[in-house]
């Protein structure tokens, strides 16, 4: 794994010998305390089972310019475009998992926990290269995505990233779900409530403030979860081929099926929340702000961003700053020079 954050160090450190920190440099520069974009170091590639289908897909992440956003290209699909933007304008499906589409009708399944990686890792700009309609779904959590973006390395690119900053709440529901997105002064929080009616599961509570470090540590081995009714049902339907007990939770009554159990007694709201940043991370940038859902789902996170981006005085747009402060990046900057 490449150094990340020395890149980013040594960009400050560059920018600091022509102006003081938090002041615009010139041309082609930008304030000092400004995040910049990231993309992968290199490719990586791994295999897995779909899902739906349960044939064995494999999926490269490969770099990508600075501004073009995550972009997903169909390998198998050459008589049409086969290009998808990850974006919430394209999401064509939530019934089971997020599906994106093309105005070709070219679609790719099961993106969330992917994107939740990228997202948590602060990955900008990516190509994720699949042969097939959906993304391996590995163990049903974003483990092996944040160890394959960890295999490819990100570095920073020359240009500032920019945010989505809430500055007015927005609010949906959708039945018995209740979503809502209010401004926060710095980076996003998912506070996310589900109730079920399992006493496998029952009501489990989780607020997260999302970072690379939380999110490696408290959401990434959340796996996905089902009830053996639902998995026997979508069977009958053609779907969840490849699903079994090594890529979800099954619940069975008040009982797990997993001989190995849970990875965290709150592994099913942890899991919860890691779909609620991969939803939201197909608002094309990250979000500033404080999501709360309670009993979200897929479709009404994506309900969300479609109220959000019909308001436009519920946000701006605006650079992101570095997760490091102005004195962290100052004081990087001075070590690099004593170096
Ligand atoms: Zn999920």
């Amino acid at each position: 794994m490449k150094d990340a954050s020395l890149d980013e160090a040594e960009a400050l450190a560059a920018a600091s010998d022509v102006a003081p920190a938090g002041i615009s440099a010139g041309p082609g520069l930008w304030p000092l305390t400004a995040a910049a974009q990231r993309t992968l170091a290199g490719p990586a590639t791994v295999t897995g089972i779909g899902l739906h289908s349960g044939v064995d897909v494999t999926l490269t992440l490969r770099p990508a310019a600075a501004d073009s956003g995550i972009w997903i290209r169909r390998a198998d699909v050459t008589d049409r475009d086969p290009m998808i933007p990850a974006r919430w304008d394209h999401v064509v499906d939530t019934r089971l998992c997020t599906t994106l589409g093309n105005a070709a009708g070219v679609t790719v399944a099961t993106v969330e926990h992917l994107m939740a990686a990228l997202a948590g890792l602060g990955v900008d700009n990516a190509e994720l290269v699949v042969d097939g309609p959906e993304l391996p779904v590995m163990d049903g959590s974003s483990a092996a995505f944040v160890a394959l973006v960890e295999t490819a390395g990100t570095i920073a690119q020359g240009a500032p990233r920019h945010a989505v900053r809430l500055v007015d709440t927005v609010t949906v529901e959708d039945g018995e779900s209740v979503a809502s997105l209010r401004p926060a002064p710095r980076g996003l929080s998912i506070d996310a409530t589900i109730d079920f009616d399992s006493a496998a599961i029952g009501r489990q509570h989780r607020v997260v403030s999302v970072t690379p470090d939380s999110f490696r540590r408290d959401l990434a081995d959340a796996r996905t979860f089902g009830f053996r009714h639902e998995v026997e049902g979508l069977r009958a339907m053609g779907l969840a081929r490849g699903g079994s007990l090594d890529n979800a939770v099954v619940v069975d009554g008040d009982a797990i099926l997993n001989p190995e159990g849970l990875r965290h007694d709150d592994e099913f709201v942890r899991h919860k929340a890691l779909d609620v940043l991969g939803d939201l991370a197909l608002a094309g940038h990250p979000v500033i702000g404080a999501y709360s859902g309670h009993r979200p789902s897929h479709r009404l996170n994506n309900l969300l961003l479609r109220a959000l981006f019909a308001q436009p005085q519920a946000w701006r747009f605006e650079p992101a700053l570095s997760t490091a402060g102005a004195g962290d990046a100052a004081r990087h900057a001075g070590d690099r020079r004593r170096a």
